[in-house]
C-alpha cells in the first residue's frame, strides 16, 4: 500500500554563520569552548572533540551510541570516550531546523549555559539560518509504539506533524502537576520552550556530588528547589517552566533520530533513558515508521493512516525500574 508522507515539505537548512560558545559543563564542572560550522546537505550534526587525539575525537549524535542517561544524555564512541549532555543543543538545533552543522568541542560536555537553549536559539537565530538545495526527509510513524517504566511511560503516535504533550506530577509546592501540549515549530520553539531551563534538588546535591555529577551545577544554570520551593530569587520564567523543560529534553532526545520524528509523543514522568529506549524502539521497528521526503502536492493536513494505530497494536515494551534520579 502506498503510505504518502503527510509533513510539510521543506528543504536542508544550516547555520549561516559560524558560532562560538564558552561554558563549564552541569556535570563535570569542565570549562569548555564549543564551535559550530555550517555544514553542506546530508553532513548531519557531526561532533568533534578536539581535546582528544585527532582519529578517537569523532561523535556520531545518534540513538545508536548513547551510553549513558543518568540525569543527561551521554555518548560514546568506538574509543571508549563520550561526550555529555548533548540534549540541550541537539534541542535547540532541531527546535529551529537546522539539519547540518559541524561541531567542535575541547572538553568532555556541552557547555550547559544557564540551563536552558535560550543562548544557543538567540545566537543561531541572529546570524540566520540557510536553506540547501536539498530536500529534508523524516521518519514519519506509522504505529503506536510504547515505553513503561513504573509510572513512567512514554509513547509515539502517527500525527502529520512533530507534536508534544507531556505531563510532570511532582509532590512538591512549586511544581505539582504540569502538562504541556506543543506543536513544535521554529517560532513555538523559541517562544515556549528554549528559555526552560533544567532544574535540580538541594536535597540531591551532596549526593550527586558523591556520584561526580552536578559539579557545574548552580543558580546561574539550573532552578533550584529546597523543601518544594524555587531558590532562585529571579524567580521562574514561566510558572510551568518545569514541565516546559522536560519538553525541551524530548525533543533533543527526539533528535538522536537522526532525522526529524514527525509524530504525536506523549509523555507521564519521561526521563531521558525512557526517550532514548523509546527512540530505538521506533527505529528498529520497520514497521512502525516509513522514512523518506513528505512530497509536493500531498496534503499536510489530512490524517494520516491510522489503519494500524489502535493501542491494542502498538509496539510496547516495559523497562525494568532502576534507582532513578529524578529530572
Ligand atoms: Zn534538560
Amino acid at each position: 500500500m502506498f503510505n504518502p508522507i503527510m509533513a510539510r515539505p521543506r528543504h536542508q537548512q544550516t547555520l549561516a554563520a559560524p558560532l562560538v560558545f564558552v561554558g563549564i559543563g552541569l556535570h563535570s564542572g569542565v570549562r569548555a569552548t564549543m564551535r559550530m560550522r555550517p555544514a553542506d546537505a546530508d553532513h548531519g550534526i557531526s561532533l568533534v572533540r578536539r581535546d582528544l587525539p585527532r582519529a578517537e575525537g569523532g561523535f556520531t549524535l545518534d540513538w545508536r551510541h548513547v551510553v549513558d542517561t543518568t540525569l543527561s544524555t551521554t555518548l560514546g564512541n568506538d574509543f571508549g570516550h563520550t561526550v555529555g549532555t548533548v540534549e540541550h543543543l541537539l534541542s535547540a538545533l532541531s527546535g529551529l531546523g537546522v539539519d547540518n552543522v559541524g561541531i567542535e568541542l575541547d572538553g568532555p560536555e556541552v557547555p550547559i549555559m544557564d540551563g536552558s537553549a535560550l543562548p544557543f536559539v538567540e545566537a543561531m537565530s541572529n546570524i540566520g539560518v540557510r536553506t540547501l538545495d536539498v530536500p529534508c526527509e523524516v521518519i514519519q510513524v506509522r504505529r503506536p509504539v510504547r515505553l513503561q517504566q513504573g509510572a513512567s511511560w512514554a509513547e509515539l503516535l502517527p500525527d502529520n506533524t512533530q507534536r508534544i504533550t507531556i505531563s510532570i506530577d511532582f509532590n512538591l509546592h512549586d511544581i505539582g502537576l504540569q502538562t504541556f501540549c506543543l506543536e513544535v515549530t521554529p517560532a513555538s520553539y523559541q517562544h515556549e520552550i528554549a528559555p526552560a531551563r533544567t532544574f535540580g534538588f538541594a536535597e540531591q546535591v551532596m549526593h550527586l556530588r558523591q556520584r561526580g555529577l552536578a559539579l557545574g551545577g548552580s543558580i546561574k544554570n539550573a532552578i533550584l528547589l529546597h523543601e518544594g520551593r524555587v531558590k532562585n530569587q529571579e524567580g521562574l520564567r514561566f510558572h510551568d517552566e518545569f514541565v516546559r523543560h522536560k519538553v525541551l529534553d524530548v525533543i533533543g532526545d527526539l533528535s538522536l533520530a537522526g532525522i526529524p520524528v514527525i509524530g504525536h509523543y506523549r509523555g507521564n514522568r519521561p526521563g531521558h533513558r525512557l526517550n532514548a529506549e523509546l527512540v530505538k524502539l521506533l527505529m528498529q521497528d520497520r514497521s512502525a515508521c516509513v522514512r523518506g521526503a513528505p512530497q509536493q502536492g500531498v496534503d499536510p493536513n489530512r490524517q494520516p493512516n491510522l489503519e494500524f494505530a489502535s493501542s491494542n497494536d502498538a509496539t510496547t515494551r516495559v523497562l525494568p525500574l532502576e534507582r532513578n534520579l529524578k529530572t
